[in-house]
């Protein structure tokens, strides 16, 4: 992959988030692929109700809408989706995979939108045009010759949205396997088997007034800045509510110290130009990585300790006792963990553990919000216990301005879960499906992603079919992926532009080009509109406003159609029906899903509806009816002299995979990504300097893995410590670590060692 940091240059990270600068930055990338007359429209109805839902991340959308009701992300997102730029076959003739495969992200995404189907054939060196028909007939061929239906895997990505993905979830089963890995895998998976576990429900149990209504924000391992913007306005009126604000995280974030609203509609029309900047987190606690579990026991331990001390003044009894179950247990694990392991796990003082412990006791609510730098981590499912726990103690769930909040990263991850994406199901589910078709669903569970991708690699898996994403650099160990990859006989892309994973092919290829969600999706019966899912469960409509990027892209809802049809022949199921008509979807998903009750109706009211919530009622749907206090004990890395521990990051001019620029303005970097964070100390110990090209080697069961030529860039973390952006950091993850019990990919907390490149 060619390397861009030649220009790089480091400054000292801004000490405002947002402001002008992400006014100016959010209209250069709008103007400048889309130009001023388009962009205007798509602004205009971006997040607005019955507009366009945006595409990249989770965050849901108030109530009251101003104008302007998106962030310099949500800015980049449209524009480089509606970007005037394209490619069509003269480009492919003109570039073989060999030249793109060299090719940074970066530079392959600002290519354009793709306009025609493209096959790679087999022993072939450049992608060529093929028509729909036969490329849909080649895939169905395929999949049909397949020895058993498991020998494909059928990954989704996080933009999919409902309709598409409960179809898409539909053809697989009927097609017989329940290979269904998705982007879920990569990031909340921890949180949803914890969540349902400890109180029956995996998502969120909050929405977005209850920030208005609580007395403490907690916001651990996540850098919403950059990863969910607009929650930034939600921390700040919080905080002009009165609310207090504690960051647990090994970075120090501009994104979490300061903000200044971009949009004056939000009060003060100078606000952002910068005069009244809100101060965010009250205490910031700068844990060392994958000591979150630490954090959560020590400030328990000394809430127990105060609570024993004077009974009745911090625990809230009357909630343990009525509505949760294994206290005693729970309370005597923390007893056995020793100060002395948590101060070394969490790399903090008792102290500062103390102070925040006392943010806790003294908020009659409080409202914990986490992200991948709490779920990618070998103790992810446990540590979100230990969060949840914390709540508990409070009881601190299902009343106003209290409650959990994982932040999902794209924008309809949670709803394609909620539509069936997943590797297994719940009964329910299963007995509706099969009520509602009449079929009998495979009974296996099928592969996550992880495990898909060895299943490539070890010749088990011969098709992978991806609704979307950019698997190759999103997932884990990038070379063992591209290796998986290339031993499948077919690889096939249903995707808005091209990506790192078109250009990672299986011994044939398949692009199929696809609406983005800004496009207007016509078909037989008119004009549809999809829907979405926030990560507050409120589902709403997204309709495109613009021609098509080409005449011959599709729908993704129209491409599973006529691969199913392909597929699996006459079987009964209207896939025409539901090609031409979106709303034959939705009354099937409410037939099947539970929530989407009269889904038709509610969807086209203003600003769409909530899926039923619960814990957020103070009902616990777990076996017991209880919510559970789960007992684990303290986990954390220790690494030997030598050795640091890395996590991944983004940087700001990035949305997952796609990179809208090289710079990171949130932490002073300018023209480069190839870069490792490092403490100071660290780096005058290890003789380095900064701007120093550097190898990062990492330590697993299986052996090394080696990048280089990384920039040392001195910034404010813990000792012993490092960060880098994926995917350049992902050759680094290994496939074999993953958290226990969710199989999420442990891309925050990888041992490695830095030297100098010779
Ligand atoms: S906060 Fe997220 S959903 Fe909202 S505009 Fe920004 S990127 Fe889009």
């Amino acid at each position: 992959m060619a390397d861009e940091s030649e220009e790089l240059k480091v400054s000292a990270p801004p000490k405002v988030s947002a402001g002008i600068h992400a006014v100016t930055n959010a209209l250069r990338h709008l103007y400048g692929k889309m130009g001023p007359i388009r962009a205007t429209r798509g602004m205009l109805k971006l997040n607005q109700k019955g507009g366009i839902d945006c595409q990249s991340c989770a965050w849901p959308d108030p109530e009251h809408r101003t104008i302007n009701e998106f962030c310099e992300n949500g800015a980049k997102a449209l524009a480089d989706e509606a970007t005037k730029k394209k490619i069509g076959r003269e480009f492919f003739a003109s570039h073989s995979v060999a030249e793109l495969a060299v090719e940074s992200d970066f530079w392959i995404n600002q290519q354009g939108r793709l306009t025609e189907p493209m096959i790679l054939r087999e022993a072939g060196t450049h992608y060529e045009p093929i028509g729909w028909d036969e490329a849909i007939g080649l895939v169905a061929g395929k999949l049909t010759s397949l020895a058993s239906p498991d020998e494909a895997v059928f990954y989704t990505s996080g933009r999919t949205s409902n309709e598409a993905a409960f179809l898409y979830q539909l053809f697989v089963r009927k097609f017989g396997s329940n290979n269904l890995p998705d982007c879920s895998n990569m990031c909340h998976e921890s949180t949803s088997v914890a969540l349902a576990e400890s109180i029956g429900l995996g998502k969120a149990t909050i929405r977005l007034e209850d920030f208005e209504k609580t007395d403490l924000v907690i916001v651990i391992g996540q850098n919403p800045g950059t990863n969910a913007p607009r929650m930034l306005s939600s921390l700040a009126a919080a905080k002009k509510a009165g609310a207090k604000m504690i960051a647990i995280n090994p970075l120090a974030e501009v994104g979490l110290t300061s903000f200044v609203d971009p949009n004056p509609q939000h009060g003060n029309p100078l606000s952002v130009l910068g005069f009244r900047p809100a101060k965010l987190a009250d205490l910031h606690l700068p844990v060392r990585i994958g000591g979150d579990m630490a954090v959560l026991k020590g400030m328990m331990k000394m809430m127990l300790e105060r609570e024993r001390a004077k009974p009745g003044s911090v625990f809230d009894a009357e909630f343990i006792a009525n509505e949760t179950a294994g206290f005693d247990e729970f309370t005597a694990s923390l007893d056995a963990v020793p100060w002395e392991e948590i101060i070394e796990g969490s790399g903090l003082t008792r102290d500062e553990l103390d102070e925040a412990a006392e943010m806790v006791i003294a908020a009659r609510s409080f409202i914990t919000c986490w992200a991948m730098g709490v779920t990618q981590h070998t103790a992810a499912v446990a540590t979100i216990q230990d969060i949840v726990n914390l709540h508990l103690l409070r009881g601190a769930i299902g009343r106003p301005g209290a409650g959990l909040c994982p932040v999902r990263g794209h924008s309809n991850v949670q709803g394609d879960r909620t539509m069936g994406i997943w590797e297994k199901m719940t009964p329910v589910f299963r007995a509706n499906l099969e009520g509602e078709f009449g079929f009998t669903t495979p009974e296996r569970d099928g592969l996550n992603t992880v495990e898909s991708i060895a299943a490539m690699r070890d010749g088990k898996a011969k098709v992978f079919f991806a609704m979307g994403g950019n698997f190759a650099a999103a997932s884990p160990d990038t070379e063992a992926v591209a290796d998986a990859l290339a031993k499948c006989d077919l690889t096939i892309q249903v995707i808005t532009k091209l990506n790192r994973t078109a250009v990672t092919p299986g011994r044939m290829s398949i692009i199929l080009p696809c609406l983005g969600r800004s496009e207007i999706d016509r078909q037989a019966s008119g004009d549809q509109f999809v829907s979405t899912e926030s990560t507050m469960l409120n589902v709403q409509m997204s309709k495109g406003i613009f021609e098509p990027a080409s005449e011959h892209i599709r729908s993704e809802t129209w491409i599973v159609c006529r691969l199913a049809k392909a597929t699996l022949g006459v079987d009964g199921i209207d896939w025409d029906g539901f090609a031409a008509d979106y709303d034959l979807i939705r009354d099937a998903i409410e037939r099947v899903v539970p929530g989407f009750e009269n889904y038709n109706v509610r969807i086209r009211e203003p600003g769409g509806f909530y899926l039923p919530n619960p814990p957020r009622e103070g009902v616990f749907p777990t076996p017991t009816g209880k919510a559970l206090f789960k007992t684990t004990p303290l986990e954390f890395v220790r690494v030997q002299p030598g050795r640091m521990l890395m996590t991944t990051i983004r940087s700001h001019d990035q949305f997952n995979t796609t990179i809208y620029g090289l710079d990171d303005r949130y932490r002073g970097i300018d023209g480069g990504r190839r870069v490792i964070f490092m403490n100071e100390d660290d780096i005058a110990e290890l003789g380095l300097s900064s701007g120093q090209p550097v190898d990062i080697t990492s330590y697993w069961d299986d052996g090394e893995r080696r990048v280089h030529g990384f920039a040392v860039v001195p910034y404010s973390i813990p000792k012993r410590c490092c960060a880098a952006y994926f995917p350049e950091a992902n050759p680094l993850v290994p496939l074999g670590s993953h958290a226990k019990r969710s199989g999420t990919p442990t891309s925050k907390c990888i041992v490695v060692s830095v030297e100098p490149t010779l």
